[in-house]
């Protein structure tokens, strides 16, 4: 036993004090009595070793949580701030970069440059959004590598990139956007083939008191500048482009109007079969009334309908008022059942389901029967992988309304996909014939193309064709049907019929 008086006991209760302060390290001494009360001490040694062991395990796991918080704080903190799919910074990172390039600059402004792909949209379309999105990686490495390591690559959604470039003449970043132009002009590989995609950028140069979003906006308008001019441009930003701006929103209101209040028109080119010279059909050609610019051509405005997401209500308008039209005539025997109206489609109108249910329901409003139907859709596109779209066909062609594929010759069509499609008909492109009549080469490359889309079961129309030489060499060469000012020019409704009634005699067997 051990007395009351003992040492121990006060050193016992001092330790068992400084452990419970957190004190793990410290010890109490064991006698050399080795009784009971050593035998606690011990004990309690043991337990302060244990609490230590378990101490320290724990701060090693706070430590290793810890880490992990801050790095997935830092994981969310470049999320927020980086395009995931290219890994470049994002728009709020490239506002951010470029309020603090504003602050920063001393004599030369920031300069950004806001870059649009030009033809993104179709490759999207014909080749998957896979591929869609290894363009858009592929291109913001090229970006990449054609700046400096300070300047900021940004992707802002879709196909739009963007570049600040803190202390930087407008000249040189001009140099360094046609830089970037070249470098796309490289094909871009993908698995089973290659594609090319041009941009069009607009530079701003930022002054005093700007902030960021002024500048995106100028950059903004001077890249639309760029696209109005076509591919691989780049503008730099000037207060008269903002009026150019203004009418070209004018315009796509005026453009809204005229869909809505029958301001568009419809002519007709009539489809001629080269034997008989009996006119088989007619094209309808849209041209826009304008209430002060006159007639307006479809190159001018299709476009626009399409950016400006009017192409739908557009191709429903055409739809409904060429069949109406061709109803008129069918009830004025102007024209037999033979007689076909043929209907440019857009790729837009093929990817909406909605657009099979608008064909059936002219149909079935004005009688018409589908055989005298023919949609034209260009080779762009109708060759694509898209199962949607090889859904719309299949609908299409459910309603018994004829295809075509127009523009023949100037996509990516292939023989593989010219069997495959349903499609009854192609309208080979006029780049096609151009040189019929002057290139004695010509004949034979006609020849050529008319037995492959034969070999693929297929019959062609010729367009564009011009004189009076053309066509019969067409004629020579066993070709069919044709299309083209030196048989008639696209006319107004009322002169088709005149049309019809100067058919030769042996056009009406
Ligand atoms: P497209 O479908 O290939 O139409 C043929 C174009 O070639 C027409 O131009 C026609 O006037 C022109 N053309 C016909 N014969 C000849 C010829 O012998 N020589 C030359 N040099 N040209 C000839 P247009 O009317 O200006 O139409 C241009 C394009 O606009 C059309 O090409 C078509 O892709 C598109 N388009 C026209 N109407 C519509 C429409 O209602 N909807 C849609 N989505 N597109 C349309
Ligand atoms: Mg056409
Ligand atoms: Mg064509």
């Amino acid at each position: 036993m051990f007395a009351d008086n003992d040492p121990r006991l006060s050193q016992l209760l001092e330790g068992i004090v400084r452990l419970a302060s957190g004190d793990l390290n410290s010890r109490i001494n064991v006698s050399e009595a080795r009784d009971e009360l050593d035998a606690i001490i011990m004990g309690t040694n043991l337990l302060a070793e244990d609490l230590q062991i378990i101490y320290e395990e724990l701060e090693q796991r706070v430590q290793v949580r810890t880490q992990l918080l801050h790095e997935a704080h830092l994981e969310m903190q470049k999320m927020a701030m980086q395009d995931p799919l290219t890994g470049l910074a994002n728009r709020s990172a490239l506002i951010d970069a470029l309020r603090a390039a504003i602050e920063d600059s001393a004599d030369e402004g920031p300069v950004i440059l806001l870059m649009d792909l030009d033809a993104f949209k179709s490759i999207n379309d014909s080749l998957g959004h896979t591929a869609g999105d290894q363009v858009l990686v592929t291109v913001g490495e090229r970006v990449r590598a054609a700046v400096r390591d300070t300047d900021v690559v940004a992707r802002l959604g879709g196909d739009e990139f963007a570049i600040v470039m803190p202390a930087v003449s407008a000249d040189q970043a001009a140099i360094v956007g046609h830089r970037i132009l070249a470098s796309l002009n490289d094909p871009i590989e993908l698995p089973g083939r290659s594609v090319r995609c041009g941009a069009s950028i607009g530079l701003s140069v930022g002054g005093a008191g700007q902030t960021p979003e002024d500048m995106l906006m100028e950059a903004d308008v001077a890249m639309y500048a760029s696209k109005a001019e076509g591919q691989n441009r780049l503008h730099r930003f000037e207060p008269g482009l903002l009026l150019v701006r203004r009418l070209r929103s004018q315009l796509v209101e005026d453009l809204r109007t005229a869909i809505r209040t029958d301001g568009l028109t419809l002519h007709y080119q009539p489809v001629v079969e080269l034997g008989s010279g009996r006119i088989e059909g007619v094209e309808a050609l849209v041209r826009w009334n304008h209430p002060t610019r006159g007639l307006i051509m479809p190159d001018e405005f299709i476009p626009l309908a399409e950016e400006a997401g009017l192409i739908s209500e557009l191709g429903l308008w055409v739809l409904r008022a060429s069949v109406r039209q061709l109803r008129e005539w069918i009830a004025g025997q102007f024209v037999d059942q033979r007689f076909s109206v043929r209907i440019n489609i857009s790729a837009t109108d093929l990817q909406s389901l909605q657009f099979i249910e608008d064909v059936r329901n002219v149909l079935k409003e004005t009688g018409v029967r589908p055989e005298q139907v023919v949609l034209e859709l260009t080779e762009v596109a109708i060759v694509k992988g898209n199962e949607l779209d090889r859904y719309s066909l299949g609908g299409l062609r459910g309603l018994g309304v004829g295809i075509e594929i127009d523009d023949f010759g100037t996509g990516y069509s292939s023989i593989s996909y010219l069997r495959r499609l349903p499609v009854d008909r192609v309208k080979v492109d006029r780049s096609l014939i151009d040189g019929l009549g002057t290139d004695p080469g010509q004949p034979a490359l006609v020849a050529a193309v008319l037995q492959l889309i034969r070999a693929c079961g297929l019959e062609a129309v010729w367009e564009g064709v011009e004189t009076a030489e053309q066509a019969e060499i067409l004629r020579g060469l066993g070709c069919l049907s044709a299309q083209g000012y030196y048989f008639s020019r696209p006319v107004p409704p009322d002169q088709v019929p005149d049309l019809l009634a100067a058919q030769p005699e042996s056009a009406n067997q």
